[in-house]
């Protein structure tokens, strides 16, 4: 099954109801993204925008946490009514913090548990927890801006994680993230 997910990255900030409203309509998903200037160079917005969301998503809401110690945040995610909640795996091993640990945590909060990969995370590193994770979102391009180019070698990746849950009949879902459009999709 296909979804599609978009970025309010590319919403009009100025409009973000009438742009939620068209998401509403016609995306299966409403993907946040939150970043915090220290995992990845950049900063998005924070809770009082995803609560804005909130009041009138009628459609799944999916964070996706660009953030350090990101596990300091997941229940008020929760609270907020996310269905899906992705961290990076860079953050937890760079805290030192254990993957497992994280996924188990946002699923014992209702919410689908995602681990996030960046261009630069070996792919072999993250196919373990395709047994565990309710989705692997592969970023297509670095993390931290809307409307980069997607890069090509994100096919290769794709298809060793898929080939991973085909081994292990998992049913995790691979979520691609960055540089998508009608072109690629
Ligand atoms: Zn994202």
């Amino acid at each position: 099954m296909r979804q599609i997910a978009p970025s309010i990255l590319s919403a009009d900030f100025l409009n973000l109801g009438r742009d939620i409203e068209t998401l509403n309509e016609s995306a299966d998903l409403i993907h946040l993204d939150v970043m915090d200037g220290c995992q990845v160079p950049n900063i998005s917005f924070g809770f009082s925008v995803v609560e804005a969301v909130s009041t009138i998503a009628r459609i799944p809401m999916d964070a996706h946490l660009m953030i350090v110690h990101p596990e300091k945040w997941f229940e008020r995610f929760s609270r907020l009514g996310v269905s899906a909640l992705s961290f990076h795996a860079e953050a937890a091993d760079n805290q030192g913090d254990s993957i497992s640990d994280f996924i188990q945590r946002i699923k014992s909060l209702g919410m689908k548990a995602g681990v996030a990969i960046n261009p630069d995370y070996p792919v072999e590193k993250i196919l373990p927890y395709v047994q565990e994770a309710d989705f692997i979102l592969v970023m297509s391009v670095f993390a931290g801006f809307g409307g980069q180019k997607f890069i090509e070698a994100t096919y290769d990746r794709v298809k060793a994680i898929k080939s991973e849950i085909d081994r292990t009949g998992s049913n995790c879902i691979i979520e691609v993230d960055g540089g998508v459009g009608t072109a690629n999709i």
